[in-house]
């Protein structure tokens, strides 16, 4: 027999989650539950909670904050087995399913198994450069962009066909997850989460005569890669690899190739849950 399981509050640093998490520890505790906290602002060394053995320690992950703190959760955990359930104290709150003042009825319908696992697709891209690859895996997406104000110029391919040379700001590849973030602010669609795919968007595509680059989204089946080659030569600034609400920057870069990853990030969604009624209340 294992020890009890824990249930780990995760929070952003401001003053109205930090009081949230402590009221949502206290009512888990009165209920019986094991909570330990982590507040997004502190320094505390995670290393023990981070050795691979999450899922040994800890039943559920609560993230008390907006999306951002819900994104900041997963890459701060590594994409782990553990089911997450949010608690929005942010402003949008897409992937959070509950607000502050139903702590009650989130431990009611918590206790009572009155949930459902909603499995979301990740998406990974390998960068190869200086001899050397790098994977990066965003739950929303993965953005291939100048970090200057240039253009840049991408070599793009579908499986092993070239489809075109893009010239623009960059491409996002999204997920069913991230297709209501960035990817919807791009004019891309809204894909219902059941489905699995990966959605390619061009940002600012240039059309003139000297540039030619396909305009609208294009969607991709799970077991087709994106391959990009930037036009080292034809292109300027220098090019960052964005994955979710991080990124990092490259002076030189040989290759990148965009899959749906195999790892999934677990969500609890209760009875009321239904994508379109979000997308209604939060977009319309
Ligand atoms: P942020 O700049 O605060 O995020 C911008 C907005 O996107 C926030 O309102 C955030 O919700 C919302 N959001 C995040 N993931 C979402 C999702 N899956 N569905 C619907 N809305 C979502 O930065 P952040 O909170 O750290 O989030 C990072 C994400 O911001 C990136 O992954 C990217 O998708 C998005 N982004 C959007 C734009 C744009 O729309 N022009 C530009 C850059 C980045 P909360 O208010 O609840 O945090
Ligand atoms: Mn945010």
């Amino acid at each position: 027999m294992g020890a009890k399981k824990s249930i780990l509050i995760y929070c952003s640093d401001t003053q109205n989650s930090i009081e949230v998490a402590n009221t949502l520890r206290d009512k888990f505790e009165k209920e019986g539950y094991c909570v330990e906290t982590d507040f997004a602002g502190d320094e505390r060394e995670d290393s023990d909670l981070l050795d691979g053995t999450l899922s040994d320690r800890l039943k559920l992950i609560v993230c008390v904050g907006g999306d951002g703190t819900f994104l900041g959760a997963v890459h701060h955990f590594n994409f782990p087995d553990v089911p997450f359930l949010g608690v929005n104290t942010g402003h949008l709150g897409f992937f959070q399913e509950f607000m502050p003042d139903q702590l009650d009825l989130l431990i009611d319908n918590y206790k009572r198994k009155k949930y459902t696992l909603q499995d979301m697709q990740t998406v990974r891209a390998i960068v190869e450069h200086d001899g050397i690859k790098e994977e990066f895996t965003g739950l929303n997406e993965i953005v291939v962009k100048c970090e200057e104000n240039y253009s840049v110029h991408l070599n793009i391919s579908i499986g092993d066909k070239f489809i075109e040379k893009f010239s623009g700001d960059g491409i996002l590849i999204a997920t069913p997850a991230g297709s209501t973030a960035y990817n919807y602010s791009l004019g891309g669609s809204l894909v219902d989460p059941r489905l699995k795919l990966l959605q390619v968007t061009p940002i600012a595509p240039m059309n003139t005569t000297a540039y030619r680059s396909l305009t609208s989204p294009l969607l991709l089946p799970p077991d087709l890669g994106l391959g990009i080659v930037p036009d080292n030569g034809g292109s300027k600034g220098r090019i960052a690899i964005a994955y979710d609400s991080f990124s990092r920057t490259f002076d030189k870069l040989d290759s990148i190739n965009v899959k749906l990853s195999d790892v999934e990030v677990r969500l609890l969604r209760f009875e009321t849950y239904d994508f379109w009624a979000k997308v209604k209340s939060k977009f319309i």
